[in-house]
């Protein structure tokens, strides 16, 4: 198969030439038309596969077609008071994984490929004065990528970063995440995400996993989260 016959909005495959991808990878081949249909999925994939753009390219398709509603205000920068006009971030996708190093890789490739969608997104990790990232934030975030602690700090306060209106929770090298300690924030944040439902969203939630291995702890959190017919991807 190629990109221009799985069905992805015109901007989206754009800039999916732009990046120079001119056929899709296996990961990408079973994991694009999979969220664009609705599906949870569960991937086992390394670096290198292309799994990044995996479920970057259907989500950011998918969401395209209600970009204008649902991205997030922008304060006009000019004008903008840090200390004084506060907005709380309301992301529509979180990309949880591991490393800064990780979580920059996916921050540049979202930005290459939310050119022209007037999605914008944004990255906060740790060993890093969080003054910046939270000045990022406020200026307008649509796709959050982020390291679990940090994001555990935000989420201390929801008047700077709500969850709910979540339609799509990436956990990226999730047996990484689930064996260094992270459990119990993983499932926090399932918990808390895409729990507001508006009149004219639809409520549905979409849940990714990508894992280099199918581990214990990953199957659980598969089983307690998931759609029961969530697609598993090897
Ligand atoms: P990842 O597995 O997401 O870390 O991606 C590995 C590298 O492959 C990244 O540098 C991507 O830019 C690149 N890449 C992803 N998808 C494709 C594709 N379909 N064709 C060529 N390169 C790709």
């Amino acid at each position: 198969r190629e990109f221009n016959e799985a069905g992805l909005h015109p901007v989206m495959l754009e800039n999916v030439e732009k990046c120079r991808y001119y056929k899709p990878t296996p990961i990408q081949a079973y994991c694009i038309p999979s969220v664009l249909t609705g599906h949870d999925v569960v991937a086992i994939a390394q670096t290198g596969s292309g799994k990044t753009a995996a479920f970057l390219i259907p989500i950011l398709s998918k969401l395209m077609g209600k970009a204008r509603q649902l991205a997030a205000p922008r304060p006009n920068p000019a004008k903008y008071n840090v200390n004084t006009d506060r907005v709380r971030a309301e992301p529509l996708v979180l990309v949880v994984c591991p490393t800064r190093e990780l979580a920059c890789q996916i921050f540049d490739e979202a930005r290459r490929l939310c050119y022209r969608t007037m999605l914008r997104p944004c990255v906060i990790y740790g060993g890093a004065p969080s003054r910046n990232q939270r000045e990022q934030l406020e200026m307008g975030c649509d796709i959050l990528i982020a390291t679990p602690g940090r994001l555990m700090d935000f989420m201390q306060d929801v008047n700077r970063l709500s969850l709910a209106r979540l339609k799509f929770t990436v956990i990226d090298e999730a047996d990484e995440l689930l064996s260094s300690g992270w459990e119990e924030a993983m499932e926090k944040i399932f918990q808390g995400s895409g729990i507001f439902v508006d009149n004219n969203a639809d409520a549905d939630h979409t849940y990714l996993m990508f894992s280099a291995t199918f581990s214990k702890a990953t199957r659980r959190l598969a089983r307690d989260y998931m759609d029961e017919d969530f697609v598993r991807i090897k």
